[in-house]
């Protein structure tokens, strides 16, 4: 099996070549060329599996260039419950994505248990390993160039920290994020993690990466890489997890679940999107936005509309505060059934600031096909569900994570499980905990002083000449 381009004109590529890359040649997303698919024999063989087996179960299928035996010493060295042990005191962390559940028929799947406290993790630290890997076997280095509002950056540095080969520059607004997460970032020590605070917002960091990445000669000459949310084994990874959380809820019967999953860059969501493609028994798939309702209105009307930077909202659940999905054009390549001068035709007009009608097109029905529905939430929905958990449940849970258990139960049908997928833990967005429980949300263990840390971070103005000079300087440190 080979990876191709949603846009059809960039030659088809293994796994492993895509792995360290980006965006394909052609400005399109790989996909399998076609997604292995388990049988239901197969299912109820997979039901009792471990995360480790499992994620080699499914990872093998998705891997066609790797020695089996590689593949699996680098799953069992990642999904670990010491890797994945940071998260509520009570959880079995054995299970690395422990599912919780609130009451008869409904669930959160714990996915923030891994060292940055955001489900970020589950992949991340699996593609810091492939990557050392991979380097290790073709003999290169490589330079991670980034830029974060807060969970990635931290998800990258944590996975690549220590790795050899890997060096990672991760531009971050000088303001913006949460104190936790700045913390978390700025208080690495790692030789080979450069933390470079930007004077300006997010997408002034964006725009550096961007420039960056188009300045061919100096990408070569620095072997500049990415690991942003459209790497192909950022989404691999995330399959797994929807398959362990059918088999914790539904085990060996087939019956079918249905999740939500708060959505920004729709990553996640395209991971569940996978599994269902590669046979698991998914009735809906429910895209939870927040303000930034791109999404949900593309699922309601058909209409895609992106937004720019500037009509993009700051809301309480910033992680999903993002008004082009990059990992969208996968989907839509599925339901186009693989059309690729289609998804070229569609991503032109996105590309030139506009955007696209399916319904005009006939292609709705075919959306709900697919499982997807989705909605949204405010501020307001964010802070009564936050109580509501709390008060009902005894759970606390964090702001994206409330965008998807609103969404999550006013999706709920009799006799299907709904699982709502959680993406972080309260302690990293204090604020809007305390805003609505009046509690300081408790922290993982060995995090309690992470705001006092001594800090390794650059100060730098939003100059990209002066930003590649920075990794000129340190690139081969
Ligand atoms: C990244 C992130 C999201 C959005 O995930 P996508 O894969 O971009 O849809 C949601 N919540 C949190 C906490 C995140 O870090």
């Amino acid at each position: 099996m080979k990876y191709v381009s949603t846009r059809g004109q960039s030659p088809a590529q293994s796994f492993t070549e895509i792995l360290l890359g980006g965006l394909a040649p052609d400005g399109g997303l790989y996909l399998p060329e076609t997604y292995p698919r388990f049988s239901r024999e197969d299912l109820a063989a997979m039901a009792a599996m471990d995360y480790r087996q499992l994620a080699f179960a499914i990872l093998s299928r998705l891997v066609d260039d790797m020695p089996g035996a590689d593949l699996r010493a680098l799953v069992d060295k990642t999904y670990t419950a010491q890797v994945y042990s940071h998260g509520r005191p009570d959880s079995d962390f054995s299970q690395i994505t422990p599912l919780r559940k609130l009451e008869d028929g409904l669930f959160i799947l714990e996915l923030s248990n891994g060292p940055t406290l955001a489900f970020k993790d589950m992949a991340m630290q699996l593609l810091g390993n492939l990557f050392e890997y991979a380097l290790d076997k073709a003999g290169q280095d490589i330079n991670i160039l980034g830029a974060t509002s807060g969970d990635t950056g931290s998800a990258a540095e944590y996975a690549m920290r220590g790795k050899h080969n890997v060096r990672v520059f991760m531009l971050s607004p000088a303001q913006g994020m949460t104190p936790f997460q700045q913390a978390q970032m700025y208080s690495l020590q790692d030789p080979n993690i450069f933390n470079i605070a930007v004077r300006g917002v997010f997408d002034d960091c964006q725009d550096i990466v961007k420039n960056v990445s188009n300045d061919l000669e100096f990408k070569a000459k620095y072997r500049i890489g990415a690991v942003n949310s459209i790497n192909w084994g950022r989404i691999a990874a995330q399959v797994i997890y929807y398959f362990k959380a059918y088999f914790a809820v539904a085990g060996s019967g087939g019956g079918e679940v249905s999740f939500c999953v708060p959505s920004g860059n729709f990553g996640n969501v395209c991971a569940g999107h996978i599994a269902r493609m590669m046979g698991l028994p998914i009735r809906k798939l429910v895209v939870a936005t927040n303000e930034n309702d791109v999404l949900d209105e593309f699922f309601r009307s058909g209409v895609y509309r992106p937004r720019t930077a500037a009509q993009t909202l700051h809301t309480s659940s910033p992680s999903m505060d993002i008004s082009k999905a990059s990992n969208f054009e996968r989907f839509i390549a599925d339901l186009v059934g693989r059309d690729s001068a289609k998804v070229a035709a569609l991503w032109k007009q996105v590309d030139g600031g506009a955007g696209f009608d399916l319904k005009a097109e006939g292609l709705m029905d075919r959306v709900k096909e697919f499982g997807f529905e989705s909605g949204s939430s405010s501020h307001a929905d964010r802070v009564a569900t936050i109580r509501m958990a709390w008060e009902k449940y005894r759970t606390m849970i964090d702001t994206h994570t409330a965008d998807g258990l609103k969404v999550g139960l006013a999706h709920r049908e009799p006799g299907v499980p709904m699982i709502c997928l959680e993406t972080a833990l309260p302690a990293k967005f204090e604020e809007t905990i305390r805003e609505a429980l009046n509690l300081r949300p408790e922290r993982p263990a060995g995090l309690e002083d992470l705001e006092s840390l001594p800090r390794r971070v650059e100060t730098m103005d939003p100059d990209t000449a002066a930003i590649q000079a920075y990794i000129a300087r340190h690139a081969d440190d």
